[in-house]
């Protein structure tokens, strides 16, 4: 039998929530065409409208941040080409290394402190031209920073980055899939982080609550470029204005409740270093990622999460020892009280097992 309390607080991942009445309304009243003629009416106007938001020329929807991420390294590099990344980030490791088998691209990662770099540690990295040798064609930059807790790239060692890599002729790629966390927690425009980079990916289907897509910005003739490779991807959707609807839907109304995210997160931290055999890393989240490390008498990862799942509560075992939960607005702020009750007990549980 159901009871109160045993409503699931979804906690894995901000890409969980479904579609508010409001944004069913908006889908349900989508004008729409055949996107691959461009004649789909609701994806011209998200598209416009995410651009401007950026401040660049032009914009490309795509199913997903994956697609958007590895069009971005396919445009700007060719087979033997390498790019510059950091060491935890999402292209890297969370994508099957799809530049690798897509386009003949080396990535070549770089440690950073708590997921931030900075020029001082990128300077020795660019290949000389010489015969034996990958080109190092481009730098690969992640904000927020999903493994690293939600970390925002401060803004002037982002600027000072993407200006030595211009100046050393690379070009600069942002994986923006949570840029709007990034916006409304640092207070710098969406424009202002953008002008740093040739292409930027954000994701409508994450905090932002769209059910699907995201989105490639950059000049018009990169995205000319990426509406080709698109193509080829096999990421030419029909009416797919259903889905530019509910993200068009989402940037006008989800961008300024994500402040609810953040507050929820560090309810939801300050909770959690509470309890004994838990440690936050970062100590206090930026945005809307919590990730905290289990001391081992509490037992693995995977069982903690198991016995949260077991009483409502879902989180992701991200490595053996470490857990990450992510704010959004299908779990309410006011839960989290009960989230924290929730895992209090159940890690007194395994403790005392
Ligand atoms: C989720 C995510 C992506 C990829 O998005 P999908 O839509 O799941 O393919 C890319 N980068 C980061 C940082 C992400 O968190």
């Amino acid at each position: 039998m159901m009871t109160a309390s045993q409503i699931t607080l979804d906690y894995r991942s901000d890409t969980v929530t479904r579609p508010t009445p409001p944004m069913r309304q908006a889908i349900a009243e989508a004008e729409v065409g055949d996107d691959v003629f461009s004649d789909d009416p609701s994806i011209n106007r998200l598209q416009e409208r995410i651009a401007a938001l950026l401040g660049k020329e032009s914009a490309l929807f795509v199913p997903s941040g994956t697609m958007s991420n590895q069009l971005g390294v396919l445009v700007h590099c060719e087979p033997g080409d390498e790019f510059l990344c950091e060491t935890g980030c999402h292209i890297y490791n969370y994508e099957q290394g799809a530049f690798a088998q897509l386009g003949g691209i080396v990535a070549r990662t770089i440690d950073g402190e708590g997921g931030l770099l900075d020029v001082e540690q990128l300077t020795d990295k660019i290949r000389p031209p010489n015969a034996h040798l990958v080109r190092t064609r481009l730098m690969c930059l992640e904000n927020t920073h999903n493994m690293a807790g939600g970390r925002i790239h401060p803004y002037e060692q982002v600027a000072r980055i993407c200006e030595w890599a211009h100046e050393q002729g690379l070009v600069c790629h942002l994986d923006g899939a949570r840029l709007m966390n990034a916006v409304v927690a640092s207070e710098v425009s969406a424009a202002d982080w953008a002008k740093h980079f040739d292409s930027v990916s954000v994701c409508f289907s994450k905090g932002l609550g769209a059910p699907v897509g995201s989105a490639l910005v950059g000049n018009r003739q990169l995205i000319e470029r990426a509406h080709r490779k698109r193509k080829m991807l096999g990421g030419g959707m029909r009416q797919a204005g259903l889905l530019a609807a509910a993200a068009d839907y989402a940037i006008q109304n989800h961008i300024e409740r994500l402040e609810e995210d953040h507050r929820h997160a560090q309810k939801l931290a300050a909770g959690l270093a509470a309890i004994d055999g838990i440690n936050l890393t970062p100590s206090e989240p930026e945005t809307n990622i919590v990730i905290f490390q289990i001391d081992p008498k509490i037992g693995a990862a995977e069982n903690l999460v198991e016995e949260l799942a077991r009483d409502g509560v879902r989180m992701l075992a991200v490595a053996a020892q470490r857990i990450r939960a992510v704010t959004h607005l299908d779990v309410p702020e006011s839960e989290v009280e009960n989230a924290l009750r929730i895992v209090k007990n159940a890690c007194l549980r395994l403790h005392n097992n």
